[in-house]
C-alpha cells in the first residue's frame, strides 16, 4: 500500500495541511483507501512532545514512506533555543540529509488572473513559466566548518563531488527536455573552484542531451535578470546557497509566497511542502493560503505516484478558484471575495467535483 506520512509541524502548517489532505483524498476517489496517509510530529511541536524537532519514529516513518507531506516548523516559542536546537536546524536539514533529498524542484508560473497580486511590472511577470533546481545536501552548508583561535576567524568550506553534481545537473536537464529544453547553469566560475568544477560536468552531461540548450551564468547575474527579464528562464540548475537566495527570489515571481509550491526529490520518492515558513504572525486564524500546499500534493501524485491526470485536475481546480475571483487575504484586493483557509479548501474541492 503506497505510504504517505503527513507532518502538518507548527504555525499555519495545522491548517494548511489539512486543507491538501481533504483536496488529495477527494481526487484519488475510490483509491483513496488504497493510501496510507500517517500523521507524525515534527518541529516545534516535537520538541514540546520529546524533547526532539525530529523524534526517532518520525524519522522511521519517512524512511518506509513513499511521500512525505510536510506543512513547515518553526516559531517564536522555540526561538530561545541555540541555533542548532532550534526546529528549522535540527529537523528539515537531517530529514533531507537522511533521505537522500538531493534536489530541490521548484516550480515558478505566474497564472494571468494573479498579475496583480505581483509587486512587479505585469509585462515583465506575465510570460514566468520556470522551474528552480536546487542542490540540497552538499556545498557551503554541509561542509566543514569551524572557529580558528590564531588569528581569531571562522570559516565555511564548500565543497562538491563529481556525483553530487553529476545528479541534479542530469535531473535538470531530464526536466527541460520536457519543457522548452533549455538549461541554465548558474554559478560563481570567475572566483569559485567549486563553481568551474561544476560547469566542466554542466558542459559534460550537456553531450548527451543535444537537443537542449544548456547556458552558463553568473549568480550575481542571474539574481539581476530574475527581476529584469525573467521570462528568459525555462530551467535554473544551481548549488545549496545559490539557489537558497535565488529561489526566494524567484518566488516573488508568482505573485504570492502562499502560492509557490515545492519538491525535495531522491529518485522518485519525495518530500513535498509549501516555500512558505510557519506564518505565526496569522496561525490559528483560518487566514492562511492553502493553495502553495495543495499544489505541493499535486506535485506528490505527478512526481512519486506517476498520476499525472489526478495532479492537472488539482492543479486545474486551484486555477478555477482563481478564475471565479476567490482569493485568501494575502491575495486579495478591494471588492474581491475573501475566503478562509478552510473555505478554499473547500472550494477546491468543490471545483474538483464539477
Ligand atoms: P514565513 O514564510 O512563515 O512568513 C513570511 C510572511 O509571509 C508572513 O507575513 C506570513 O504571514 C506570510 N505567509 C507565509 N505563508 C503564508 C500563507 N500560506 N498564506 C498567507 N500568508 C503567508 O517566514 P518567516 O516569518 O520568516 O518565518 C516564520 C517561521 O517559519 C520561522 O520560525 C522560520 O524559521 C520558519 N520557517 C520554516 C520553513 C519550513 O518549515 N520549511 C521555511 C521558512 C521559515
Amino acid at each position: 500500500m503506497p505510504k504517505v506520512v503527513v507532518l502538518p509541524g507548527d504555525g499555519i502548517g495545522k491548517e494548511i495541511i489539512p486543507e491538501a489532505v481533504k483536496v488529495l483524498k477527494v481526487v484519488l476517489k475510490d483509491r483513496a483507501n488504497d493510501f496510507a496517509f500517517e500523521e507524525y510530529t515534527i518541529g516545534g511541536e516535537a520538541i514540546d512532545q520529546t524533547g526532539k524537532a525530529l523524534p526517532e519514529e518520525t524519522l522511521e516513518a519517512c524512511k518506509e514512506a513513499d511521500a512525505i507531506l510536510l506543512g513547515a516548523v518553526g516559531g517564536p516559542k522555540w526561538d530561545y533555543l541555540p541555533a542548532s536546537e532550534r526546529p528549522e536546524l535540527a529537523s528539515l536539514l537531517p530529514l533531507r540529509k537522511a533521505l537522500g533529498f538531493y534536489a530541490n524542484i521548484r516550480p515558478v508560473k505566474m497564472l494571468p488572473c494573479l498579475l496583480e497580486a505581483s509587486t512587479l511590472k505585469p509585462e515583465v511577470v506575465a510570460p514566468v513559466d520556470m522551474v528552480v533546481l536546487r542542490e540540497l545536501t552538499g556545498g557551503l552548508y554541509f561542509g566543514k566548518r569551524g572557529r580558528l583561535e590564531n588569528p581569531n576567524s571562522a570559516f565555511d568550506s564548500m565543497v562538491y563531488s563529481e556525483e553530487e553534481v553529476y545528479r541534479i545537473v542530469r535531473l535538470a536537464f531530464e526536466i527541460a527536455q520536457n519543457r522548452r529544453k533549455k538549461v541554465c547553469s548558474v554559478d560563481k566560475a570567475n572566483v569559485l573552484e567549486t563553481s568551474r568544477f561544476w560547469r566542466e560536468i554542466a558542459i559534460e552531461v550537456s553531450k548527451d542531451y543535444p537537443e537542449v540548450e544548456l547556458t552558463h551564468m553568473y549568480v550575481d547575474n542571474a539574481a539581476m535578470q530574475l527581476v529584469r527579464y525573467p521570462a528568459q528562464f525555462d530551467v535554473i540548475v544551481t548549488e545549496n546557497m545559490f539557489g537558497d537566495i535565488l529561489t526566494d527570489l524567484a518566488s516573488m515571481l508568482g505573485g504570492s509566497i502562499g502560492m509557490l509550491a515545492s519538491a525535495s526529490m531522491n529518485g522518485s520518492k519525495g518530500l513535498y511542502e509549501p516555500a512558505h515558513g510557519s506564518a505565526p504572525d496569522i496561525a490559528g486564524q483560518n487566514v492562511a493560503n492553502p493553495l502553495a500546499t495543495i499544489l505541493s500534493a499535486a506535485m506528490m501524485l505527478k512526481n512519486t505516484f506517476g498520476m499525472y491526470e489526478e495532479a492537472t485536475s488539482i492543479e486545474q481546480a486551484v486555477e478555477k478558484v482563481l478564475l471565479d475571483g476567490y482569493r485568501t487575504r494575502d491575495l486579495a484586493k478591494p471588492g474581491d471575495k475573501v475566503l478562509g483557509t478552510r473555505e478554499m479548501g473547500d472550494a477546491v474541492v468543490e471545483a474538483l467535483q464539477k
